[in-house]
C-alpha cells in the first residue's frame, strides 16, 4: 500500500490557518481546487503545497473529498503574490486566494472550456475533393470554405456556410480530413486606425519608459487633465503587444466609460478583454480565461482585474492612480495600486501610474524612492484647464444652493452655447429635516446619522444603511405641523435649475438616477451631442470624462471638507476641485471653474485659487511630515464591531494588551481603543485601535509577533475584529 500523501490547503474562510489533508493523487499540484470536509460540511479549498503530516497525528488527518481541477486555477506567480498580499495586509490567505479568482471559480463549479474550437482542413488531395464533390456535396462545400481560411473556422462561421454543418464535419473528422484546434491564436497586434503623432513631451516620455520596458520601474505620468496621458498608455500598450507581451490596464470604476472602451477598440480591435462589476459572473470569467490563455493581449478593467493571470505580462497601467476605488474596504483590504507595484516588481516589468492629481503617497515615493516622474503640462489640442475662481458666499443669498454670481456665469455660458456642470457631492433633496418648534431631527435608528429627504420617493433615507422611512406629516415629538428641511442635495438642485432654465435640459447623474452603466452612458451620450445643457451630479461626474462642450464647472458644498475630521480631507478636496475644473474647457473654447465658499480666506481655499495642484500637494506633504502622518508613518487600524459598544471596546482592549507585550512596541504609538467616528452603523457599534509608527520595520515586527495571538481571540457575530493595514482614514 502506498504511503499516504499530505498537502496543505487554504479555505475561503476568514481564518488565518491553513489545513492539512490526506490525498492519493500521484502528483498533487499547487493551485488546484479540492472539495474538503471541514466542520461538518464539504467546502472548497486550494492546494498550497504537498508535504508531510508535520507534527499532526496522521490518524487525525482527514482525506480530501475530491479534486475539482485537473490543472491549477492559480499559477505559481499568483500564489506568490497572494501570499505576499496576505502577509503584508494581514489578511487570511484563503480569502485572498479566492478573491484573486473570478467569482465563477470561487465555489465548486468546474472550470469550463471556454476555448473556441477552430476546424481546419488537413491536407485533402485534389482527387479526394473531386470525389467529395460528387459523393458528398455538403462535405465538399465545407472543405472548400475551410480551404479558403488560414486560421480555420469556428462553429459559428461554419454554420453560416451551411446551417447543417455538424454531421458533415463529423464525417470529415472521422476520416481525418478535418482537425480541430483549440490553441489560442496569437494575440492580435492591431494598430488599426489613425493615431496622432506624439507631441515632443509625449515622445520623450515614451522613449524614457521604452528604454526601461524590460525591467521593473514605477513611472508616474503627472500630467494635467487632458494632457495626453491616455495617448501615452495606448502607445505603450501597442509596443508591449508588438513585443509579444500582455498588458493589464486598470481604471477606476467610474472611469470605464464607453468613450475609453471605444478608444481602446479603435486602436487594438478585438485584442482586449473587459472586466468590471456590471458584467455577469460568466462574462467576467470568460474575460479572465481569454486573457489567461493569451487569446487577448489586454485586460482592461477595474480594481480586481489586477489579479488576472497570464503568461507574458509585460506592463501594468493604473489610470487615475489617486482614485479611492483602488482601495478595497470590504472582504479583504488592500490597495490595488500598491499590490500592482509589488506584482510588477516580482515579474520585473514596468508599472505606469497616471494622474492629474497624484496621491501624496505617490509624490512622496517619487521623491524618496527611485520612481520616475514625468510631467505633462500642456493640452495637445485644447486650452489649458481653467484656474479655480472662488465665489464668496458671505454676503450672498442662495437659491437652491447657488448664488447670484454663479447664476450670472451659468447664464453667460449657456448663452454662448456651452454646457454647464454643477458639482455637488450630496444625493437627495435635503440633508437635514427638523422641527423648528422643538428641535426634533430626523435621525436613523440604525446609525449615528441624519436621514436625507428624497422628494422623488417622498421618504427619508439613510445613506449609510439604506433604511427608509415615510416623511412624517407632523413632528413625532411635539406634534407641530410644520417640518422643515435644510441644505441642498442634487435632487433639489436639478429641480431648481429646471424651473429657472426651462429652455435647457438638466441632466442629473448620481446613484439615485443611474442604476446601471447603460443609464449613465445614455445621459453621457446626450452630453456628447454638444448642445447646451446643464449637468448636475455627484462624484460620478468628477473624473475621467471628456466632453468638449462643457465650458463652465461650478462646485457646491466644498466647505464641508475644510472642517472634516479626516487628515486626508485637504488632499481629497484639492483632487476633487482640480478634477472637476479639468472637465471644463476641453474643446475649442476656454473653460471657467467656480468654487462657491463661505470661507474664501481659509488658507486652503486661497491656495486652491492661486496655486497649481503640485504646489498644494507639496505643501500638504510638508504638513504631513510635520505631524508625522502617512506617508511619513504607517498605520494599522484594528476595527471592532459589536452589538454593544462596550464589547467592541473590550475586545480592542485585549488586542492592545497583546500589542503592548510585544518587543519593539516602544517604537510605535498606540491610540485607543476609542469609539469610531460614526460609532453606530447598521445597528452595530464600532470602535478602533490605531497602531502607528514612522519605523516601518518596528511596526512589522510587532505585528508579526502578535498576529497569531490577536487572530486567535474568539470571533463571533457578537464581536468581530478586522485589520486594516495602511488604512486611509482613522
Ligand atoms: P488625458 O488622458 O491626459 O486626459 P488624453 O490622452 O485623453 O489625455 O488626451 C486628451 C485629448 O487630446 C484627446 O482627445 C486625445 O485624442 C488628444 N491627444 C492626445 N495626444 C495627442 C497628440 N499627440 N496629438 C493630437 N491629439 C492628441
Ligand atoms: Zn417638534
Ligand atoms: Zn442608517
Amino acid at each position: 500500500m502506498p504511503s499516504p500523501r499530505y498537502a496543505s490547503f487554504a479555505l475561503a474562510l476568514p481564518v488565518y490557518q491553513v489545513f492539512t489533508y490526506a490525498l492519493d493523487d500521484e502528483r498533487p499540484q499547487a493551485g488546484t481546487r479540492y472539495r474538503l470536509p471541514f466542520a461538518g460540511r464539504v467546502r472548497t479549498g486550494l492546494l498550497l503545497e504537498p508535504g508531510d503530516a508535520g507534527d499532526i497525528d496522521p490518524a487525525r488527518i482527514k482525506p480530501v473529498d475530491s479534486r475539482l481541477d485537473d490543472a491549477p486555477v492559480v499559477d505559481a506567480h499568483m500564489l506568490a503574490l497572494a501570499r505576499w498580499l496576505a502577509d503584508y495586509y494581514l489578511q487570511p490567505l484563503g480569502e485572498v486566494l479566492f478573491q484573486c479568482l473570478p467569482g465563477y471559480l470561487r465555489g465548486a463549479r468546474p472550470q469550463r472550456s471556454l476555448a473556441v474550437i477552430r476546424y481546419r482542413l488537413a491536407g485533402v488531395g485534389a482527387d479526394e475533393l473531386e470525389a467529395l464533390a460528387r459523393r458528398a456535396p455538403k462535405q465538399w462545400e465545407i472543405c472548400r470554405a475551410l480551404a479558403a481560411s488560414d486560421a480555420g473556422l469556428t462553429a459559428a462561421e461554419l454554420k453560416r456556410v451551411n446551417p447543417n454543418w455538424h454531421p458533415a464535419v463529423r464525417a470529415l473528422e472521422a476520416r481525418a480530413l478535418v482537425t480541430r484546434d483549440t490553441a489560442a491564436p496569437p494575440p492580435a497586434v492591431l494598430v488599426a486606425g489613425e493615431q496622432p503623432s506624439p507631441s515632443p513631451e509625449q515622445a520623450s516620455i515614451l522613449q524614457a519608459i521604452g528604454a526601461r520596458r524590460e525591467s521593473f520601474g514605477v513611472h508616474l505620468l503627472d500630467g494635467i487633465t487632458g494632457s495626453g496621458k491616455t495617448e501615452i498608455y495606448l502607445r505603450l500598450i501597442g509596443d508591449a503587444l508588438a513585443a509579444g507581451r500582455q498588458v493589464i490596464y486598470l481604471v477606476p470604476e467610474i472611469g470605464l466609460t464607453r468613450q475609453l472602451i471605444e478608444r481602446v477598440g479603435e486602436r487594438f480591435g478585438e485584442a482586449f478583454a473587459l472586466s468590471h462589476s456590471a458584467l455577469t459572473e460568466l462574462q467576467r470569467y470568460r474575460a479572465w480565461e481569454r486573457f489567461r490563455r493569451g487569446e487577448v493581449g489586454i485586460m482592461l478593467g477595474t480594481r480586481s482585474s489586477l489579479f488576472a493571470q497570464c503568461e507574458r505580462l509585460g506592463l501594468i497601467i493604473i489610470d487615475e492612480e489617486h482614485d479611492g476605488s483602488y482601495r478595497q474596504d470590504d472582504g479583504i483590504r488592500y490597495h490595488a495600486r500598491d499590490v500592482a507595484i509589488k506584482r510588477a516588481q516580482m515579474l520585473d516589468i514596468p508599472v505606469v501610474l497616471g494622474s492629474a492629481t497624484p496621491a501624496l503617497e505617490t509624490l512622496h515615493n517619487c521623491e524618496r524612492a527611485t520612481w520616475f516622474r514625468y510631467r505633462l503640462d500642456e493640452r495637445p489640442t485644447a486650452f489649458p484647464p481653467p484656474p479655480i475662481q472662488l465665489v464668496d458666499l458671505r454676503q450672498a443669498r442662495l437659491e437652491f444652493g447657488l448664488c447670484a454670481q454663479s447664476f450670472g456665469r451659468i447664464e453667460h455660458h449657456l448663452g454662448c452655447g456651452g454646457q454647464v456642470l454643477v458639482y455637488l457631492n450630496r444625493r437627495g433633496y435635503a440633508p437635514v429635516v427638523m422641527c423648528h418648534e422643538c428641535g426634533w431631527q430626523a435621525l436613523c435608528d440604525q446609525c449615528d446619522a441624519r436621514l436625507t429627504l428624497h422628494q422623488s420617493v417622498q421618504a427619508l433615507l439613510c445613506h449609510h444603511c439604506g433604511h427608509s422611512r415615510a416623511l412624517p406629516a407632523a413632528c413625532p415629538d411635539c406634534g407641530h405641523a410644520e417640518i422643515r428641511h435644510h441644505g441642498v442635495g442634487t435632487e433639489q438642485l436639478e429641480r431648481g435649475l429646471a424651473q429657472r432654465y426651462p429652455d435647457f435640459p438638466v441632466l442629473r447623474i448620481d446613484r439615485d438616477v443611474i442604476a446601471s452603466r447603460e443609464m449613465l452612458e445614455s445621459r453621457l451620450e446626450r452630453l456628447r451631442s454638444g448642445a447646451p445643457c446643464l449637468l448636475v451630479g455627484t462624484q460620478m461626474i468628477a473624473k475621467g470624462h471628456d466632453y468638449p462642450a462643457i465650458t463652465l464647472a461650478v462646485v457646491l458644498g466644498a466647505d464641508q471638507a475644510l472642517f472634516s475630521a479626516s487628515y486626508r480631507a485637504g488632499e481629497r478636496l484639492a483632487q476633487t476641485l482640480f478634477q472637476v475644473a479639468g472637465r471644463s474647457g476641453r474643446g475649442d473654447r476656454a473653460g471657467e471653474a467656480l468654487v462657491q465658499t463661505r470661507f474664501p480666506e481659509h488658507p486652503l481655499m486661497r491656495e486652491l485659487a492661486s496655486e497649481d495642484y503640485r504646489a498644494i500637494a507639496a505643501r500638504l506633504l510638508d504638513e504631513r511630515r510635520a505631524f508625522g502622518l502617512p506617508p511619513f508613518s504607517r498605520v494599522v487600524l484594528f476595527r471592532a464591531d459589536a452589538v454593544e459598544l462596550d464589547a467592541a471596546l473590550a475586545r480592542l482592549g485585549q488586542v492592545a494588551e497583546i500589542l503592548r507585550g510585544a518587543r519593539g512596541i516602544e517604537a510605535t504609538s498606540l491610540v485607543g481603543p476609542i469609539p469610531a467616528l460614526m460609532t453606530r452603523r447598521v445597528g452595530r457599534y464600532r470602535a478602533q485601535l490605531c497602531l502607528m509608527s514612522a519605523d516601518f520595520r518596528a511596526l512589522r515586527s510587532v505585528l508579526r509577533a502578535t498576529l497569531a495571538a490577536i487572530t486567535e481571540l474568539p470571533s463571533s457575530s457578537r464581536v468581530n475584529v478586522t485589520i486594516d493595514v495602511d488604512a486611509l482614514d482613522f
